[in-house]
């Protein structure tokens, strides 16, 4: 008899449904994994509550979990081991050969198959999770599942750190980060650890605002707070940014956000969400400015980010909310993530 487990199965824009499923066996090179926690991420938003995501899938990709069974051919990985899970790439496109492997021609959301899984479209808001064995990493001693479930969206926000190529040091670079949801919070912390002392973070929702300023900004205001962009290309705002992440997705955050450049300044895209916007090409190329986006992680994003949050520096319960949900209250956790009415990191425990 095939063993069953309970998922959280996309059902059509806005609807999920709690499912048995069948549980996979471990082909060669693959691991099946009991899934301790997993987060709840903005993409995770946009395919279940905007219809992104395809009908009968089982979204989720910021997992932790510990190994159930190893399939053939799998070394150096013992049942119950603390893992994580990172994207399938290839290893051998062009991409993947120039230590660009985010630009991977095999990354599931190119390929239109998420889940950081083995299996397309079933990720971990499930109770086991099928991966393949080269793709999991292992937690280092002493940190915590819960915890190691934010190193996949701690490797995006670190990603976007190293696409800003901030100065080092870091204390006089003026940083605005648009957007304090759960990537602008950590986009924050790791900020803060690397010692920028003067982030502005613009942020409509008060609970996210105070959020903010304890994960490390030291100035908190609503868009409408910000500094007005100056309405000719030819200038730039005295009080402007040198490095702005737009972590958000909105259009207006997009624009705003590079009309606050200073010269040279750079416009750091993390956040998905505005299918087209419409940027000032006479002030880019007046004012040199750089417009990046910043996907997946780097080549060690995962393992970088494993070490950071073992190293105990990042205000880890002012970026988690304090009890995981369970797949039953996962569409409500959704819905009111997208509302901002949940400050912080919402994890799952399946
Ligand atoms: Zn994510
Ligand atoms: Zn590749």
């Amino acid at each position: 008899m095939t063993r069953k487990m309970r998922a959280a199965v996309i059902a059509g824009p806005g609807r999920l449904e709690i499912d048995e499923v069948a549980v996979a066996a471990p082909g060669r090179g693959q691991v099946l994994v009991r899934v301790e926690y997993c987060g709840v991420c903005g993409t995770d938003l946009h395919n279940t509550l905007d219809g992104w995501g395809v009908i009968g899938a089982i979204g989720g990709h910021e997992w932790s979990g510990r190994i159930a069974a190893t399939g053939e051919e799998v070394t150096g990985l013992a049942e119950g081991e603390l893992v994580v899970g990172g994207p399938p790439w290839c290893g051998v496109c062009e991409w993947c050969r120039i230590g660009r492997s985010s630009l991977c021609v095999a990354d599931p959301i190119r390929t239109g198959t998420p889940g950081h899984s083995a299996i397309p479209n079933q990720g971990a808001f499930a109770e086991y999770l099928l991966a393949r064995a080269d793709t999991v990493h292992q937690v280092p001693e002493g940190l915590d599942a819960r915890t190691a479930a934010l190193s996949e969206p701690l490797a995006v926000a670190l990603h976007g750190l190293t696409a800003a190529a901030l100065p080092d040091p870091l204390a006089a670079t003026r940083i605005l980060v648009s957007g304090a949801g759960p990537l602008g919070l950590l986009v924050i912390a790791a900020l803060a650890q690397r010692g920028a002392e003067s982030v502005v973070v613009a942020e409509p929702t008060p609970p996210r605002r105070a959020t903010a300023l304890r994960a490390g900004a030291a100035t908190a205001l609503t868009p409408s707070e910000l500094p007005d962009v100056p309405a000719l290309p030819t200038q730039t705002s005295p009080d402007g940014f040198d490095v702005v992440f737009e972590t958000s997705g909105a259009a207006v955050a997009i624009s705003t956000g590079l009309g606050l450049l200073r010269p040279t300044g750079r416009l750091v895209l993390l956040g998905t969400g505005a299918m087209s916007v419409r940027l000032d090409a006479i002030r880019i190329l007046l004012n040199e400015l750089v417009v990046t986006g910043a996907y997946c992680y780097d080549d060690t994003g995962i393992d970088d980010a494993l070490t950071l949050l073992a190293s105990g520096r990042l205000p880890i319960e002012d970026l988690l909310t304090p009890d995981a949900v369970g797949l039953d209250g996962l569409l409500d956790a959704m819905n009111r993530l997208k509302i901002g009415e949940i400050p912080r990191k919402v994890l799952v425990r399946p």
